[in-house]
């Protein structure tokens, strides 16, 4: 054996060594079935197909194949299916950027020329996704990969909506809807974030009463006033009407309890087409829609002289045209909902799109919940999954990009009143819509389209599935989703844990970015100190649903691990066997010891615990077998039978961890006894 372990040497080869074994392959569903071996199941998150590898793919591979080695070396069936997402908006906004450093835009191209550019785009990227996955050592399944845009996943999405549509769950309607004009697309409400910002609070004379608004220039849409019918300065003026200023246009004062009587005048414009609770106060009043901002973010022809102008400018023209009816500007913070992408403040739009009545899929997965079905690891973040579960609105899932699965619906006519939903063309004359799914329509089917297009009896056998690990940050986008539409197809929730792990920080524990320059470069980690000193760095640092702190010097730090695992491994080989027992007694305290950590740490994987896992597994290996059982044997306490036992059993602990340095060491040592990866788990 070499002096140092050089893991330039080895990894290559032995993922190489393991794929074409066949050991990552568990048997089809239909031969599972026939054998009564013990399935379990990963569904591995699809990552961007566009992203390159960082630090959180870094993680959820580590962890996720922690946990499938683990279980194959129990010799159970243990599936890690592999796949990528086309990530609809995210892709389609890289793309984006990237013609406009051309000099280019979307708009430049038709649909299906700017579909096949994202689509060649994407491929290109796809085989470098994978080997970087490969590179951290996950032992997935690639004969089993899937793409969210393989043909028989995009029948079974477009079954889903059919199917979703004729038990009457699907709908079609103007709402206001969350909408960037900078990236031209609407959003759900979960992708929205919010932002403080300092604006200003405008008081306008509207003849009878006064109101304060922070956004003058959708007066122009107004279509009424109200106030707070319990509010003793106005409660007369309900009824009557004020003559709204610019336009010399006659509307309503109406009475709603949802008016804040402390907020400015306590006098509210009511703008349905520009404000959600002014949606909601149009609803109850049968008020006019009033489109005065367009979804290029320009003020509409229903603006009037201000037609054309941008939202910003209008602002100004509309606060000089008012003279002396602006009676005061305040300062005033607030709130503002922005896109998650690109910053800009969202603009609430009416726009006709697809909705799913949410509320029956909702109650099936607080059910599951309820009675235990699936269980949670995240640091109590199963009642945030509750509370968001109890009071979803409907789910937009139309949005306006070409990149992702596009709706299969069918409208006779140009005004769209009708639609039919079909995956052909159902007539002369039909057209279809334009617009795509959410990206998360079909990722939240995961589980259920990539076991179904898979090997016969895949899902019968596979599904539902053990463990689904992921960021906490996307609970609700994806998690949630998977589980409403995953009861919603098969009745069964589609895993029966989810264990949630945190972000990864720098040393300082601030967030990682590119812009601020502390992203670490796993890859480049991998390069320098070896896979496994990666995989222990990240992997010691977590718990289930909390942030850990991560750097170079963590990684550093753990190739003395991997020399210390190989070091011993020199001691043991060059020990001959049958240079045996001198004290019977040290040796039967050493077996009680190993039996004891095999417990422990079987037992705190079984727990998911998998950062205190790691932890023991390199606080048992250093300090008890190498710094007491090495040293006792040296002494001629502890038989170097016994040892070379215990050392293997320690490689068999150790691999999940780190899989690559004793795989190596074991074919230098016990390579008569085949692979490491597929040995069996000690009891
Ligand atoms: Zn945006």
């Amino acid at each position: 054996m070499q002096k140092n372990y050089d893991h330039t040497i080895y990894e290559d080869k032995l993922y190489k060594i393991w794929d074409k074994s066949g050991v990552f392959t568990p048997p089809t569903g239909e031969e599972l079935k026939k054998s009564g071996k013990k399935p379990f199941t990963i569904i591995m998150p699809p990552a961007n197909a566009n992203d390159p590898l960082h630090v959180g793919h870094a993680l959820f591979v580590t962890i996720e194949d922690i946990f499938i080695r683990y279980h194959r070396l129990k010799g159970e069936a243990a599936l890690w299916l592999p796949g990528l997402d086309h990530a609809g908006i995210e892709t389609q906004f890289v793309f984006e950027k990237k013609l406009a450093k051309e000099g280019k835009s979307r708009f430049d191209f038709d649909r299906e020329t700017l579909y096949k550019m994202i689509w060649d785009y994407v491929q290109e990227n796809t085989v470098v996704a994978l080997n970087q996955l490969k590179k951290m050592g996950a032992s997935a399944d690639w004969s089993r990969y899937k793409f969210t845009l393989d043909p028989d996943i995009v029948k079974d999405v477009i079954n889903t909506f059919k199917k979703l549509h004729d038990d009457g769950l699907i709908y079609r309607a103007e709402k206001l809807v969350n909408y960037c004009t900078k990236c031209g697309t609407a959003y759900s409400e979960l992708e929205v974030e919010h932002e403080d910002r300092e604006d200003n609070l405008y008081t306008i004379d509207y003849g009878l009463l006064k109101v304060a608004t922070t956004r003058p220039e959708t007066m122009l849409g107004d279509s009424a006033v109200a106030v707070n019918p319990n509010d003793k300065r106005y409660k007369n003026l309900i009824g009557k009407k004020v003559i709204l200023p610019l336009i010399n246009k006659e509307i309503p004062i109406v009475g709603d309890e949802m008016v804040d009587m402390e907020f400015g005048t306590g006098a509210v414009k009511i703008t349905p087409a520009h404000d959600p609770n002014d949606w909601e106060v149009g609803v109850k009043n049968s008020l006019e829609v009033i489109t005065v901002i367009g979804t290029n973010g320009k003020m509409t022809e229903n603006a009037g002289p201000y037609a054309g102008l941008s939202v910003a400018l209008c602002r100004e023209k509309i606060l000089e045209d008012l003279g002396d009816r602006l009676i005061e500007v305040k300062p005033y913070s607030h709130s503002v909902g922005v896109c998650y992408r690109c910053h800009r403040a969202i603009e609430p739009l009416p726009i006709k799109q697809f909705f799913i009545k949410i509320k029956p899929l909702a109650d099936k997965a607080l059910e599951a919940l309820d009675k235990r079905n699936t269980k949670i690891f995240g640091a109590g973040r199963d009642k945030i999954l509750r509370h968001w579960l109890e009071n979803l609105r409907d789910w937009n899932i139309s949005r306006q990009i070409v990149w992702g699965i596009r709706i299969p619906v069918w409208y006779s006519n140009e005004s769209k009143t009708d639609f039919v939903v079909s995956e052909e063309c159902p007539g002369d004359g039909y057209i279809q819509e334009t617009d795509t799914f959410d990206t998360w329509f079909s990722s939240g089917q995961w589980p259920v389209v990539t076991l179904k297009n898979n090997k016969p009896g895949d899902f019968e056998a596979y599904y539902p599935t053990d463990l689904m690990e992921t960021g906490y940050d996307i609970l609700p986008f994806w998690v949630m989703r998977m589980m409403l539409l995953s009861i919603y197809l098969t009745g069964e929730t589609p895993f029966k844990y989810v264990y949630l792990h945190g972000l990864v920080r720098d040393e300082q524990g601030r967030k990682m970015s590119k812009s601020m320059g502390n992203a670490i470069n796993p890859l480049e980690l991998c390069a320098k100190y070896g896979t496994d000193s990666l995989r222990m760095a990240l992997v010691m640092s977590t718990t289930a649903g909390q942030d850990s702190n991560m750097g170079e010097n963590k990684v550093k730090g753990m190739r003395n691990f991997a020399n210390k695992i190989w070091n011993a491994g020199r001691y043991v080989v060059e020990k001959a066997p049958e240079d045996v027992v001198i004290n019977g007694a040290k040796d039967e305290e050493f077996f009680q010891r190993l039996s004891a950590v095999v417990k422990e740490v079987t037992k705190l994987l079984d727990q998911m615990k998998v950062g205190l896992a790691s932890e023991t597994v390199y606080n048992e290996f250093w300090h008890w077998f190498c710094d007491e059982g090495i040293e006792q044997n040296k002494e001629k306490q502890v038989s170097d039978e016994v040892l070379r036992m215990g050392y293997k059993t320690m490689l068999v602990l150790l691999h999940p961890f780190v899989p690559f340095v004793t795989e190596a060491i074991w074919q230098e040592i016990f390579a008569k006894e085949g692979l490491l990866i597929s040995y069996p788990w000690p009891k």
